[in-house]
């Protein structure tokens, strides 16, 4: 077996997708799989997550891949296409689009060629990073509906801060978007995953989680287990060597980390090249065995030092995880001053991935 390996499990996305369908069940769901399906895999992905009303990428390369791959549902372009010939594209491979710019608006207006889209116009409720400013929804929302081939017109903003549970930021979003599209009549969107799982306002016609799909909790202070959902990939690797250090002496590059008393030292075969953060720091939490211990010493490129000092039965060949099902990436990326997104999203090519679970191919 090929280490670091990185598991993927099929039944477990199935399983979080159902926990979206309890949690907002008159919504219909766009499972985000940009980036890889952060960091899963975006084709397995798709064809474990098969039953979605539809998928969210980023990006067009992204649509054209799941195309490609015989992908035949919805496919939401989140941050829809820059030129003409994307749009092309985007016809041919029939993408819905989302349109945040007056830039993206000329383009369908001037759009000749065969071909009608699905367009999600994106209000900018508050976060200021993409979507029509309040002031200017309404006249590209007019325009956009003169536009010969727009075929369908819906409403879309993102939030800024799903995950404050105090909500005030939610709240003035929510109350923009409904001001200027509560009267349009059509299927509206809000909800990543932290917003769907706290703010039962935000759900409405189309939930866009992504995180919650792969089994980490977006919520600070709500574990994976509390919302009831599994974690889809485990990070692990092997203990390749093992060392007794002498109190005083330092581990690993700048021996950042010294032995405080009589030590016992695993190198575990992961490191940096692999995704696995420099910046983890002392501490950070990792299972030997199954067994909780922690990081000593610098990460390096391929190898990254654990404490073995309560593991005296600890031997080379062990397995260790990083993150996955016994340990929440949401626990462990703060040690390196993240998030899990980040984590999941940033596993190396090098990793070896495996999947597992109830294979489903689509249909
Ligand atoms: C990435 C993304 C999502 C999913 O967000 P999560 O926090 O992972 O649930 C939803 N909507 C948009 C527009 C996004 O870019």
């Amino acid at each position: 077996m090929r280490f670091p390996l990185a598991t993927i499990d099929g039944d477990a996305l199935r399983h979080n997708l159902a926990v979206v369908r309890q949690l907002a069940p008159d919504a219909k769901v766009i499972a985000v799989i940009k980036a890889n399906a952060y960091g899963h895999g975006l084709l397995e992905t798709a064809r474990a997550l098969a039953s979605t009303d539809a998928f969210g990428v980023a990006r067009l390369d992204e649509g054209l891949a799941l195309r490609v791959a015989s992908i035949a549902s919805r496919i939401v372009l989140l941050e829809g296409v820059f030129t003409a010939a994307e749009l092309q594209t985007a016809a041919q491979a029939k993408l819905d689009l989302v349109v945040h710019t007056f830039e993206q608006l000329q383009l369908l207006e001037s759009f000749a060629a065969a071909g009608r889209f699905d367009v999600w116009v994106k209000l900018d409720s508050g976060m200021n990073r993409l979507g029509f400013r309040a002031e200017h929804f309404a006249a590209a929302w007019s325009r956009l509906q003169r536009c010969r081939c727009v075929a369908t017109l819906r409403a879309m903003t993102h939030l800024a801060a799903a995950e404050d549970r105090e909500g005030h930021a939610t709240r003035e979003q929510l109350a923009r978007f409904e001001r200027l599209t509560g009267l349009l009549g059509v299927e509206r969107s809000v909800a990543n995953s932290a917003g769907l799982i706290l703010t039962s306002a935000a759900r409405l016609d189309w939930v866009r989680p992504g995180l919650m799909l792969y089994g980490i909790s977006p919520v600070p202070g709500l574990s994976a287990a509390q919302l009831g959902l599994r974690p889809a990939m485990t990070l692990m690797t092997q203990l390749i060597a093992t060392r007794d250090v002498p109190k005083g002496e330092g581990v690993g590059y700048g021996a950042i980390w010294r032995a405080p008393v009589d030590s016992r030292i695993g190198i575990a075969a992961v490191g940096y090249g692999d995704g696995y953060p420099r910046n983890m720091r002392g501490g950070t939490p990792v299972l030997v065995g199954g067994v909780r211990t922690t990081v000593v010493g610098r990460v390096s490129m391929d190898m990254t030092a654990v404490d073995l000092t309560q593991l005296p039965q600890a031997q080379v060949g062990d397995e260790v995880t990083l993150w996955g099902e016994q340990l929440g990436a949401e626990e462990v990326a703060p040690f390196a001053d993240t998030i899990a997104y980040e984590l999941v999203c940033g596993i190396s090519q090098r990793v070896a991935v495996e999947w597992k679970g109830s294979v489903i191919r689509d249909s």
